[in-house]
């Protein structure tokens, strides 16, 4: 992460333009290491309107001193308390929360030691908050894409009659991890044959088999940043059906990201790769959203998905993801991910083409 005192700041202001409290608690991991640079579990950031105080526990106070600047380190012995008595002590009267993050249990023990404080669920718009990517954002998620696909590339040549599901698996996430991946986005999907029908497979001891489509949903974690990718590729010549519902699938992707620009709504998005599918037949067998964001997590906001009416801004990274299933007998999933521009979008990831035949 970035240690630009420059970029916290601005990402300090976009929260309080978000957030609907003078105060806040905010206890997501994911969202105290955007607005702060922590990477260690276990904290708390409070935010007040000129001040930030971000609470750990000991195992972690040397770690909070290097990644962090310009706020307030405190050790707490039980993070409760230490909440408490930190909201207490800046005189706190209404406290928004991210209602994700708290559990039931931990609400009712805040809620009972800050008689003082009434504590308000921030509301759906806060989710956006990592929403636009800053550049080094961009450049992080690039070299997650890289690493991710030149582990794809590597894996190509083993991609054949005999290989198991869960072979190819271990052999794309070592070559990720290898690459430089700190991480794995998510469980690699390698689903073969009729497992391809199926939108989130897990892999198993299935083997190859000649004219089997091979579906791999994959991507890499750099320095936090996550790639999402998936490819389907077929093993020898595909059928006419197949060739024909490949054809549609890349036709719905294409559309949905030439119809990507900033203004356009995530509903619209969907509903282009949508109607397509479903004017030549295929709509019953697209059972997903169009795609999602990603970023320091592997879904976040915005969704594209039907009827949703966020609109998308230059910055946002997004996946475009149509696909089919025809259970019993195979499925096909082209994902990219691309980068919201004000006149249009970037492809980041070397965007799916024409089928492959292996
Ligand atoms: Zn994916
Ligand atoms: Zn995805």
């Amino acid at each position: 992460m970035p240690h630009d005192p420059a970029v916290y700041k601005a990402r300090a202001e976009r929260l309080h333009k978000l957030a609907e409290a003078e105060h806040l608690l905010i206890l997501n991991e994911i969202n105290i290491r955007y607005l702060t640079g922590f990477t260690g579990g276990d904290g708390a950031l409070l935010v007040g309107p000129d001040w930030m105080a971000l609470l750990v526990d000991g195992r972690y106070i040397t770690q909070a001193g290097i990644e962090t600047t310009n706020l307030e380190i405190r050790e707490f012995k039980n993070r409760t308390d230490g909440i408490s008595s930190v909201f207490q002590e800046k005189g706190a009267r209404l406290v928004g929360f991210e209602p994700s993050a708290v559990s039931y249990g931990e609400y009712i023990r805040l809620r009972d030691s800050l008689p003082q404080a009434s504590l308000q669920p921030l509301s759906s718009r806060f989710e956006f908050l990592r929403a636009v990517k800053d550049d080094q954002e961009v450049g992080e998620i690039r070299e997650a894409i890289r690493v991710a696909e030149k582990a794809l590339t590597d894996l190509m040549s083993l991609i054949k009659p005999g290989v198991t599901e869960t072979e190819l698996a271990i052999e794309l996430e070592y070559r990720m991890r290898r690459g430089g991946a700190g991480k794995l986005s998510f469980d690699t999907i390698v689903a073969t044959g009729p497992d391809a029908a199926l939108p989130h497979a897990t892999p198993g001891r299935r083997r190859v088999a000649a004219g089997d489509f091979v579906m791999i949903d994959y991507g890499a974690v750099v320095n936090g940043y996550h790639s999402d990718e998936t490819r389907t590729f077929c093993v020898g010549s595909p059928s006419e059906k197949q060739r024909e519902a490949y054809q549609l699938v890349l036709g719905a992707h294409d559309r949905a990201i030439g119809a990507i620009r900033a203004g356009v709504s995530c509903g619209e998005i969907d509903g282009i790769a949508r109607s397509f599918l479903e004017e030549k037949g295929m709509g019953r067998y697209f059972s997903h959203g169009t795609g999602h964001g990603v970023g320091l997590e592997i879904h976040e906001s915005p969704r594209l998905s039907a009827g949703k009416s966020d609109i998308l801004e230059a910055g946002m990274v997004v996946t475009i993801e149509p696909g089919v299933y025809f259970p019993g007998e195979w499925g096909i999933r082209i994902e990219d991910m691309v980068l919201v521009g004000k006149d249009g979008c970037e492809v980041l990831t070397v965007p799916g083409a024409g089928l492959v035949e292996l």
